[in-house]
């Protein structure tokens, strides 16, 4: 390796570590697993490639496929060819897509072969000129062909820590996602962050479930353990049976989830008689685990680590360690990462006092350079000063843990008061009836907004507003009981498990 290749370099991680030890596993996918040598190797085919076929420095590649090795080695090989990476979400379709890669300028597309006929009917709108499927398709160039049709880079890209190494789109759980440039540094210090705050080892095995297009999925085990010199074991898509079963099959120590993964591992009903032994931890993030599921899982012997975080800020901004995560239940982060700094402020950007609720900012090396091509929208979160502002609100204990409390844009507020539909929703799920719920404000006449209850019930169960009250009245205040209920059969979430409030809120109002 070159000596003017910056050590912050995304390209030269793998590279690295097959330098260090190129015959352990690092990749295990269905029965295939590749070595760090192996892996290494491929990459650096592909960048080759990739360079050949006229990617040069700058230039997007987008990838579109459901978790597994290919995915990793774009990226890596991106990075070697000095291309920027850009994972595309697989559950968006036609237009959104088509908008997408349009958005991004993605000149070189990798399609998983599941997903080139949702492609192929977009084709011309797209202004792509490079096809490639994983898997034999017709039309389309073969990944596997494309990865062994020339000797490995020689002269790779040396992208220095300011350039940007992804544009990864936030989950669009607001909205139409955005898109994070995340530079060569932000993955750099985001992992560096991780292993001074996440107990990783270079014998752990994780299991990869969450989508690897998010920033969860990809940044907070998936590339830490691979850095660290440990193995993963990909699923192409979270399913918790599976997941249960490649726990006890593979010895998996320890995976990255949200909170609804978990929830639906636990209700598994081999849940309490699987082969848990082989995890040390498991990680959770995206939103706080509720109580009754760390109960669960620590009748089981398993702890959690809790960690919260964006996709603009790599992610990781806070972190909780298993004995602070039991100390502190029910806090969904806790202190900042060693090599960042946070702060809770008001609507005048003062700091607000212990306590008192505020907008959660970020600063720090993970922060991203700011959204795709979309200045105005960047300037409304990033401040002069450097500080992130996330949306979501926060307060801070005295110890200086600090507590999310819920998204600026989900705050209810009814007759006056400040209602956050996360610690309602906590209370309403201890409810034997209720298999899901999501609390959101709907428009009021009297009290301007309603704090109302969208109920998933467990099967044959029954449920009424005043049952949902009563169960609910000694733990909340009365402006913050529930004054509408409605069921639907499932709460719609995204790829990651997270609900679509938006979506809830459009469907109430027709
Ligand atoms: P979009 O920005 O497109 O609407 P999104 O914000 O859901 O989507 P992500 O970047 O994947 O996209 O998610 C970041 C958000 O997830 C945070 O802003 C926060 O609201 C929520 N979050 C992450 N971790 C936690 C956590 N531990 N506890 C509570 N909320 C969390
Ligand atoms: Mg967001």
């Amino acid at each position: 390796m070159s000596s003017t290749q910056p050590y912050t370099d995304l390209g030269s991680w793998i590279a690295r570590r097959a330098a260090i030890s190129p015959d352990r596993p690092a990749i295990t996918f269905g029965d295939d697993t590749q070595t760090f040598g192996a892996l290494s190797h491929r990459i650096d085919c592909l960048a080759a490639q990739l360079r050949e076929g006229g990617v040069a420095v700058g230039d997007r590649v987008g990838y579109l496929g459901p978790n597994h090795p290919a995915f990793l080695v774009t990226m890596f090989g991106c990075a070697r060819a000095g291309a920027v990476f850009v994972p595309l979400n697989f559950r968006l379709t036609g237009a959104e897509l088509a908008y997408i890669i349009g958005d991004a300028g993605i000149g070189t597309l990798i399609v998983d072969a599941s997903l080139t006929p949702g492609v192929d009917a977009v084709r011309d709108e797209l202004a792509v000129t490079r096809w490639i499927a994983v898997g034999t398709v017709d039309g389309w160039e073969s990944f596997d062909a494309v990865a062994s049709a020339s000797e490995p880079i020689t002269d790779p890209a040396a992208p220095e820590p300011s350039d940007v190494g992804l544009i990864m789109y936030t989950s669009g759980t607001t909205g139409r996602p955005k898109g994070a440039m995340l530079t060569h540094g932000n993955m750099f210090w985001n992992n560096v962050n991780a292993l001074l705050s996440l107990d990783v080892t270079s014998t752990d095995i994780s299991l990869v479930c969450a989508p690897l297009f998010h920033i969860g999925g990809l940044n907070v085990t998936t590339l830490v353990t691979l850095q660290k010199g440990g193995q993963i074991v990909l699923m192409p898509a979270f399913d918790p049976v599976q997941a249960l079963k490649l726990i006890a099959d593979k010895h998996i120590t320890t995976m990255f989830g949200v909170p609804a993964m978990y929830l639906f591992m636990s209700q598994v009903p081999d849940f309490e008689t699987t082969d848990v032994s082989s995890i040390r931890y498991l990680v959770c993030g995206g939103a706080p685990v509720p109580e009754p599921l760390m109960r669960r899982y620590g009748a089981r012997g398993i702890p959690f680590a809790q960690g919260y975080g964006l996709t603009e800020t790599a992610p990781l901004a806070l972190v909780m360690s298993t004995d602070e995560s039991e100390r502190k239940i029910g806090a969904a982060g806790n202190k900042v990462v060693p090599l960042s700094d946070v702060r809770l402020v008001d609507a005048d950007y003062n700091e607000v006092p212990v306590g008192e609720p505020g907008e959660i900012c970020v600063r720090g090396p993970q922060v991203m350079a700011g959204y795709w091509r979309n200045e105005a929208a960047t300037r409304a979160v990033i401040d002069d000063g450097g500080w992130f502002h996330t949306g979501d609100i926060g307060t801070a204990d005295a110890d200086g843990y600090v507590f999310v409390v819920d998204r600026v844009k989900d705050m209810v507020i009814t007759g006056g008061e400040n209602v956050y539909p996360a610690e309602v929703e906590s209370v309403l799920y201890s409810h034997p009836a209720v298999a899901e719920v999501a609390v959101l404000g709907t428009p009021h006449e009297k009290w301007g907004e309603a704090v109302t209850a969208v109920v998933a019930l467990k099967p044959d169960a029954t449920l009424t507003l005043d049952e949902l009250r009563e169960h609910a009245k000694d733990r909340l205040a009365g402006y913050k009981l529930p004054l509408r209920l409605e069921f639907v059969d499932a709460l719609p979430r995204n790829p990651s498990g997270k609900v679509l409030k938006f979506q809830l809120r459009d469907a109430l109002a027709e």
